[in-house]
């Protein structure tokens, strides 16, 4: 209307408050409803300090906590073809794919990457389930056949970090075929004698159990992970019984033979560093010896990865995404 409420009190506004809305700084935990601030829960890796329940985390996030020093360099993977079903729900799946792109600030549901853990060279790749619930399609695929070939190409182990609502079913069979495209890129890494761990993360289902999340030479879990096939809530609706307590999570999973560890996230670099050690044949890590995860000075550029003037290189900080 006036001069006072069209021009000074916005500029005020954005004089004093910062640009964060409450909902970004609390953040509540789904599993027991605690609100919890976002530097502390950022602190803690995305774990609720009230139930122990961990949380999405983005896989940039989880390869800054990851990689020494959080530098690590992106591996490029092939773009397949958008769209290819016209598909169209409420919305047009390109519509979709462009804002959860301009949401997430992510090209896709997989991130692939390489780098040093502990000293020791890897190639990663993290599924993002904030990405569309993580579902796996073309790109995942390509992503995966990406970095199981940079691994050995490099005669790396590969790591990935599972998390999915299953496939992707905007883009149909095409989304299924992903399934036998993996598993051929997992036997890949199996021809070329280099090991694959599977970190498994809430919640991993559908057609990713199915096919590369299950195909690992050890399959690591963070802890109450849901990990299935096909749901409880549906396993529930066809037999017409109850079902145990606990039922598909990791530590009854791993009771059952389907896992070989269940892991806290503040404890799972350390177990990836012995375990890819042990399995490269590489003389064990001493502990203290080992660059810290944020400590950017710990990484002298010796024991530095080559990095080539036209890969691009990532460092830890991003202030701007999570604010
Ligand atoms: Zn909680």
């Amino acid at each position: 209307m006036n001069w006072i409420s069209n021009y000074v009190r916005p500029k005020i506004n954005s004089l004093f408050s910062r640009r964060e809305v409450p909902e970004n700084l609390w953040t509540k935990c789904p599993e027991c409803g605690t609100m919890l601030f976002h530097r502390e829960l950022k602190d803690n890796l995305n774990v609720c300090t009230n139930c122990n329940h961990h949380m999405v985390l983005t896989p940039r996030d989880r390869f800054e906590d990851l990689f020494d020093g959080g530098i690590f360099t992106e591996v490029a993977v092939p773009e397949p073809v958008a769209d290819p079903l016209h598909f169209r729900d409420q919305k047009r799946y390109p519509d979709r794919l462009k804002s959860t792109q301009k949401k997430t600030g992510e090209p896709e549901a997989m991130l692939v990457a390489e780098g040093d853990m502990g000293r020791t060279p890897i190639v990663a790749a993290a599924q993002d389930f904030s990405f569309m619930g993580g579902s796996m399609g073309m790109y995942v695929g390509n992503a995966i056949i990406a970095a199981a070939e940079r691994a050995v190409e490099i005669k790396r182990p590969l790591i990935l970090f599972s998390a999915a609502g299953g496939a992707r079913m905007q883009e149909g069979i095409l989304s299924l075929m992903q399934m036998p495209r993996t598993t051929v890129a997992v036997e890949m890494l199996r021809e070329a004698g280099l090991p694959y761990i599977v970190v498994l993360t809430h919640p991993t289902t559908g057609g990713v159990t199915a096919s590369y999340a299950m195909l690992g030479d050890i399959h690591i879990a963070e802890p109450n992970a849901l990990i299935c096939f096909a749901g409880p809530r549906v396993i529930e609706q066809t037999i017409r019984e109850t079902l145990p307590e606990g039922f598909q999570r990791a530590e009854y999973l791993l009771d059952h033979g389907m896992l070989d560890r269940v892991t806290h996230r503040k404890d799972m670099r350390e177990e990836l560093i012995t375990l890819t050690r042990m399995m490269m044949n590489l003389p064990p890590a001493v502990k203290g010896e080992l660059p810290a995860p944020t400590d950017e000075d710990a990484v002298e550029p010796s024991s530095a990865p080559e990095v080539t003037a036209s890969e691009q290189k990532n460092t830890a900080g991003k202030a701007d995404k999570s604010s």
